[in-house]
């Protein structure tokens, strides 16, 4: 009873943190590597203009990889705060894996794009993807070879930012999960929320550079501490 009195909307920023407890490994974790490659060898235009090669098998590598993964208590814990509360509720994820999902929960917003999708840079649709885009396979809408990873990469615009901050205006209490709060405009979402009156949490491993803007910080796994969140919360 206690949290559902007092806040009705909640939107939620997941990242890097709570994927990496499934064992999917991200450039922060690495000191900027990711899997032995330079983020600005495969994760920037500039780099699929260079060698598009080497991004698609890299990026062919990442997709297979993911769907091997599987969701873990976090991410169970999260579909069940979506399928029981009565408010409003976003999880905005910076994760390109599709682990929110495959948990079950239905209210998720990509905003760094996904794994599972390709995108035609010829007619601009995005298709379901799991298959390579080495071979330059055609795309189903258009038939031309022109599709990439359907993933935001450094130097580009993130996502549906429209949506993520009506929501921010909208909510109670926003709740962050497993990121660094280092990089924006993801890192200023706490700000924007805060101003505007809503209870702040932060849920990470370690401190982050982020943790003085929040109202609260815990500090664990996110398997541990996501459960425990969300038991309160649906008291
Ligand atoms: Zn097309």
């Amino acid at each position: 009873m206690a949290a559902m009195d007092r806040i009705r909307n909640i939107v939620i920023l997941t990242g890097a943190g709570i994927s990496a407890e499934s064992g999917i490994d991200t450039f922060r974790g690495g000191g900027g590597l990711w899997e032995q490659h330079r983020v600005e060898d495969v994760a920037t235009p500039e780099a699929f203009a260079r060698d598009p090669e080497l991004v698609l098998r890299f990026y062919d590598m990442r997709r297979e990889a993911i769907q091997t993964k599987q969701p873990n208590p976090a991410h169970f814990a999260l579909a069940r705060l979506d399928a029981e509360w009565p408010g409003e509720l976003l999880i905005v994820t910076q994760n390109v894996d599709d682990l929110h999902e495959r948990a079950g929960a239905k209210r998720v917003l990509h905003m760094h794009g996904e794994h599972l999708n390709a995108w035609c840079t010829w007619c601009d649709v995005r298709s379901s993807w799991r298959g390579p885009l080495l071979n330059r396979p055609p795309c189903p809408a258009c038939g031309a070879r022109a599709l990439r990873p359907d993933v935001v990469w450094f130097g580009e615009m993130p996502y549906r930012m429209d949506e993520i901050y009506a929501a921010l205006r909208g909510c109670d209490m926003f709740v962050s999960i497993g990121t660094s709060g280092a990089v924006y405009p993801a890192a200023g979402f706490v700000g924007d929320a805060r101003e505007l009156g809503a209870r702040t949490l932060e849920l990470n491993l370690e401190r982050s550079e982020g943790s003085a803007g929040f109202d609260e910080s815990r500090l664990g796994p996110a398997g541990e501490l996501v459960p425990a969140w969300v038991a309160e919360m649906l008291l």
